[in-house]
């Protein structure tokens, strides 16, 4: 019996195949963990799996995460943090207003930037879209 192995090039030109590189989190329908999978090869993959925390079911979100959409990254220098506090304040404005009462604008938000400061020291990340 003659014995041939797929070949790496034939794996990546299957169309049907999860291309190397995706991501893909598993969802346990159960106790709700997630689990990330990375491929690092092209090829088949169950849309099902027993969940490795409580046994149920996990089933696959294929399809909707072909790459990371949010990011955990450390901001260059206070500059940038704050412009975020800024950019901040003014995504959320009547949140702030409303918890910082008769506060100024100035001490609302020297207030989230100690806030971020702190987080920053601690090593804290902070997440972004892009
Ligand atoms: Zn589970």
């Amino acid at each position: 019996m003659k014995y041939t192995l797929l070949s790496k090039a034939e794996m990546d030109q299957r169309e049907y195949f999860e291309k190397g590189g995706m991501i893909n989190v598993y969802e346990c329908t159960t106790c709700h963990r997630t689990v990330m999978y990375l491929y690092i090869d092209s090829g088949v993959t169950p849309s099902h799996l027993t969940c490795g925390f409580c046994h149920g079911e996990a089933v696959s979100r294929f399809g909707m995460l072909s790459q990371p959409s949010r990011f955990w990254y450390r901001p260059k220098d206070l500059e940038e943090l704050k412009k975020m506090v800024n950019d901040a304040y003014e995504a959320n404005k009547e949140e702030y207003e409303k918890a910082g009462k008769d506060e100024s604008e100035a001490s609302i938000k020297e207030v989230i930037l100690d806030n971020y400061i702190e987080h920053y020291n601690q090593g804290g990340l902070f997440a972004r879209s892009r």
